[in-house]
């Protein structure tokens, strides 16, 4: 499992404006919610094709003028998806299989880039609380599966030589059978 905890401090911010948007970023993200008290909450995100869960808690404080936002993230391939996972993964994340690397790295890039985009926002927010800014909607998992698919498909797309037709790299200036150009 991969886990990430951060948190920032936003001045003069307004606690409920504050909460209401943390609670809309992660509802576009496609997390399903469940408040606890009035100032903090869970979610939860499943990519059943990868067995991926992820889960984030995000809880709010105010000390003086000041919104304390804590964030935690977590993701992990379920043991119920370990199958599904195992292959998803594979589609998902084919250089990483290929080194040997497949999931902390990934997991990683994929929080790094969520809790970015939850940073950001909130900033927008605490900066402008009366403009109603609409969060990102960032790519999910399923989402990040196709572009990945669809960049290694095309990386392995042959490319012959127009000279003497033999198979040369993608993006040789120059065959290196015959030493036609290209
Ligand atoms: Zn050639």
């Amino acid at each position: 499992m991969f886990e990430k905890r951060e948190q920032r401090v936003f001045a003069n911010a307004d606690l409920s404006v504050m909460y209401a948007k943390s609670m809309e970023f992660w509802r576009a993200q496609g997390f399903n919610l469940m408040e606890f008290g009035n100032s903090t909450f869970a979610g939860e995100h499943f990519t059943s094709k990868l067995g991926l869960k992820r889960k984030v808690q995000i809880q709010l404080l105010k000390p003086g003028e000041n919104v304390l936002v804590d964030a935690t993230f977590c993701a992990e391939i379920t043991e119920t998806g370990a199958v599904a996972g195992a292959i998803g993964a594979v589609l998902l994340f084919p250089v990483a299989v290929a080194v040997g690397a497949v999931s902390y790295f990934e997991y990683e890039n994929d929080a790094d880039n969520l809790m970015r985009a939850f940073w950001q926002y909130l900033y927008l927010i605490a900066a402008s609380p009366d403009k109603n800014i609409l969060p990102p909607v960032l790519p999910t998992p399923e989402q990040q599966m196709a572009t990945t698919a669809s960049i290694t498909s095309s990386q392995s797309q042959q490319v012959y030589c127009k000279h003497c037709g033999a198979k040369i790299e993608t993006d040789s200036k120059f065959c290196r059978y015959c030493g036609g150009k290209q």
